[in-house]
């Protein structure tokens, strides 16, 4: 038995993934194999071998069945097919797993490692399933192509449960939320409501909440002022790349994707084409992913006995390329030297940067909390009808009155939009037009009610009349109020 830990062997899935990922993962195996991390080590094949062979997943339905028994993942990074057929794997992985939650720890390792910034110590707590990711998009017309933003109150509430019971865990203070609800007041301004909601439950947490530009200004400029930031997917996605290469690079911060059943550990990193199978990658930030799935299973003194010889690694200036800097570094190491630095020094501790002393309470269960959606009283008042048109000079003066000689009585065409603002009526002709319409029709009189039997005699109408509907969107009142956005210039 290892003199560093005695815990039970836990079985964990793992794939070599593409790029610079098969160079990394077996530095990362050799560094877990030598620190005696009690794992039951499954491979699975997945990505760009996956995609070659026809399956546009990415991943065949054995190392499915694989992920579901063993519940742990550790993944190194895998590069996403350009072709439109192709679904990004990591996007997959995580919705169908229910990793709800992304967890990505950004320190700075100065003076050992260049950065501006010597003090940051901050973790991005990231929505990892809903946003524009939810991979819903179309092309509508010759011109105009959309994505789906879903933000759903259940999802917020439990990416931003989670962000605070983090910051509970980990000794932290305070909880920063972007978003960008001064334009999306829909889908991010849940968000911002729910974070509101929510952060009244931990009043030992202070608080505060940034437009993700300012936000993403501040990372940028001042990130040592950030303890835990929660936000959507997408800026999520970018911001942790901006604080991991402020923090000397991207090679260096692993990630946690966490769910009530399942967790992936991964570097935040992708599959750097550009120095793939050249043995210069930097491993650090998967070694620093498996020291997080360490940490989440268990085993966090394992987890600390790589971190530190890690630590100790950078401190003697054993560097890869990416972070390898005259006068600071002592010497520049490939992929495997650096690795094997590693395990040499296991056992040893830094001697300037903080020794680490893992708490066991990340491998506590976090308890999802109950969806709060109670039924609200939903009524359809009105309807966007989205056209394809390509008429008359696409002079919306034109569009409207045709539509209004269709227009069944109980119907009023309220506006027509184009990419958001109002061109009708009295638009402006300085607006700039594409091929693709919003024609907002309401009842006419505000007391009526309308089922869908009346929205389809609306569509008939418009069909009727030859012009071509590409979709439409139901227009909802809950609980009397207002569920949609009205037109720039309504
Ligand atoms: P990237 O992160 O792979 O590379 C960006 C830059 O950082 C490159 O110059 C690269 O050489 C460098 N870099 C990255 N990791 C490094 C390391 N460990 N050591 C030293 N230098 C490193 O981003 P990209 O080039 O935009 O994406 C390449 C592919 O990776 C794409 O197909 C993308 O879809 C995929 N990707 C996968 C994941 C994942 O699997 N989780 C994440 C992001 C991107």
């Amino acid at each position: 038995m290892s003199k560093f830990q005695s815990q039970q062997i836990t079985k964990v899935t793992f794939a070599r993934g593409d790029g610079i990922g098969p160079e990394i993962m077996e530095a990362t195996l050799q560094i877990l194999q030598a620190a005696d991390a009690k794992l039951e080590l499954d491979e699975i094949q997945i990505g760009k071998q996956v995609y070659e062979k026809g399956v546009t997943s990415g991943i065949p339905d054995d190392a499915w069945e694989n992920l579901r028994e063993n519940r742990i993942f550790l993944k190194a990074p895998i590069t996403t097919p350009q072709g439109k057929g192709y679904k990004s794997l990591n996007v997959t992985i995580r919705k169908t797993l229910g990793l709800f939650a992304n967890v990505r720890p950004c320190y700075s390792y100065a003076p050992f490692v260049s950065s501006r910034f010597p003090k940051v110590n901050m973790v991005i707590i990231r929505e990892n399933e809903e946003d524009t990711y939810a991979g819903i998009e179309h092309r509508q017309t010759n011109e105009v192509y959309q994505c789906l933003k879903l933000v759903s109150r259940p999802g917020c509430e439990r990416i931003i449960h989670y962000a605070f019971d983090y910051a509970r865990r980990h000794g932290r203070k305070h909880v920063t939320c972007l978003s960008k609800d001064n334009i999306m007041k829909m889908t991010d301004g849940i968000f911002h409501q729910v974070f509101n909601e929510v952060a009244r439950q931990y009043p030992d947490i202070s608080t505060d909440h940034r437009i993700i530009d300012i936000g993403t200004a501040l990372i940028a400029d001042d990130p040592e002022r950030f303890d835990v930031i929660v936000t959507l997917n997408l800026y999520g996605d970018i911001i942790s790349d901006v604080a991991a290469q402020i923090c000397g690079s991207v090679g260096l911060a692993g990630s946690a994707n966490i769910g009530s059943n399942f967790a992936m550990f991964e570097a935040i990193h992708g599959s750097a084409p550009d120095i793939a199978g050249k043995g210069c990658a930097n491993p650090s930030a998967l070694m620093n992913a498996a020291v997080l799935m360490l940490n989440h299973i268990g085993q966090a003194k394992c987890g600390e006995l790589i971190q530190n010889a890690w630590r100790k690694t950078i401190e003697d200036g054993i560097h890869t390329g990416d972070i390898y800097r005259d006068g600071l570094s002592s010497k520049i190491v490939g992929t495997q030297e650096f690795a094997q630095a590693v395990i040499d020094r296991l056992g040893e501790t830094p001697g300037t940067l903080p020794q680490v002393t893992f708490q066991t309470a990340d491998h506590a269960p976090f308890e999802l909390p109950e969806p709060s959606v109670s039924k609200s009283d939903k009524k359809l008042i009105g309807v966007d009808v989205f056209l394809d048109w390509d008429e008359h000079n696409r002079n919306a003066e034109t569009l409207g009155p045709q539509l209004e000689a269709v227009t069944p009585a109980k119907w009023k065409l309220k506006m027509i939009t184009n990419r958001g603002v109002k061109v009708y009526p009295d638009g402006f002709p300085e607006t700039f037009c594409t091929d693709h319409w919003r024609c907002r029709f309401l009842l006419s009189t505000e007391s009526d009610s309308t089922g869908y039997d009346d929205t389809l005699k609306l569509l008939a109408a418009i069909h009727e009349s030859g012009l071509d509907i590409i979709k439409t969107e139901n227009l909802y009142a809950f609980d009397g109020e207002r569920a949609y956005s009205l037109g720039q210039g309504e």
